[in-house]
């Protein structure tokens, strides 16, 4: 059955009151490929009515961003959420979300000052403002997202123990291609051979994640992207750090425990980031 799709605050009112026990919801910003997907069928898996939210929201871009030219795809959208069971689509306009300028805004702090927060700065704020927006209109009882943006999910996490927020936060794994992109909406602007220099994030990850240590895993992801820092389309490197997951401060060499490796570069005009989970054993443990 084809999702309701609600543009006001009246009708996703209407629409969710008439949703039958627990609610997920699934915010997205629309392009919707495969990694959205996987989000959308683990929420139906976990709820008994899913809602997907689909806004490009302006707060979360900066100035030079690419808010203008950000893929919307909705019809193609709205075939993919009514082939996995979606209730509601939830699609408002940017009055609908924005009527006033926002006055009061939520600030990510710290977190959102470091790391993917110093290439763009009040991006975490403005992601965090529309996505306690979301929460209050939709009124979900779970909300999945992406371990692709780990750094989001991070700050997400923390709104919600800092605020005391009710609602359940799900984080799912990053869904890729056979090659190990990690699929994202803008990867649909990479040229073939853009492709090809941006398959080097995912290569600097699978070698950290390989190598022995926190040393050792920042040194081998390194020595791939410097090649590719080499290479003809180059990247342009942003970061490339190996944090803690819950707060996205860097692990001493000493650390055991789990970790993020997190990798951002700019390959032509195109912003890309990615991140892999690695887990590094006590020195007494089996690895
Ligand atoms: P976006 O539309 O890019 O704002 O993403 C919406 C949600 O989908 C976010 O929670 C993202 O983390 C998640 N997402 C994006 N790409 C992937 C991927 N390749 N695998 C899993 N989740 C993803």
């Amino acid at each position: 059955m084809a999702p309701i799709v609600a543009r006001t605050r009246e009708e996703l009112n209407t629409a969710i009151n008439a949703l039958p026990g627990k609610i997920a919801l699934v915010p997205t910003m629309g392009a919707l490929h495969e990694g959205h997907r996987s989000l959308i069928g683990r929420a139906g898996e976990l709820a008994d009515s899913v809602v997907v939210s689909i806004f490009v929201n302006p707060l979360q871009f900066g100035p030079n961003e690419d808010l203008d030219r950000y893929p919307r795809t909705f019809d193609a959208d709205l075939a993919i959420c009514a082939a996995e069971g979606v209730a509601v689509v939830f699609a408002p306009t940017l009055e609908v979300m924005y009527p006033v300028p926002n006055e009061i805004t939520i600030s990510a702090g710290r977190m959102g000052t470091i790391v993917e927060g110093a290439c763009r700065p009040g991006h975490f704020d403005g992601v965090l403002t529309v996505v306690m927006k979301l929460f209050n209109l939709v009124r979900a009882d779970c909300v999945l997202f992406g371990e692709k943006d780990a750094q989001q999910l991070a700050v997400i996490r923390r709104m919600v123990t800092d605020l005391a927020l009710s609602i359940e936060i799900v984080g799912c794994p990053t869904v890729r291609e056979p090659d190990g992109l990690a699929l994202s909406s803008r990867n649909r602007f990479l040229a073939p051979a853009e492709r090809a220099t941006a398959l080097a994030l995912s290569h600097a990850l699978h070698a950290g994640a390989s190598a022995q240590g926190p040393s050792g895993a920042r040194r081998a992801a390194r020595a791939v992207l410097d090649e590719a820092v080499k290479s003809d389309p180059p990247l342009e490197l942003d970061y490339l750090v190996l944090v803690d997951p819950a707060t996205f401060t860097p692990v001493p060499d000493t650390f055991s425990g789990t970790a993020v490796l997190a990798v951002a570069g700019k390959v032509g005009s195109t912003h890309l980031i990615d991140n892999v989970i690695v887990n590094f054993p006590r020195r007494d443990e089996p690895a």
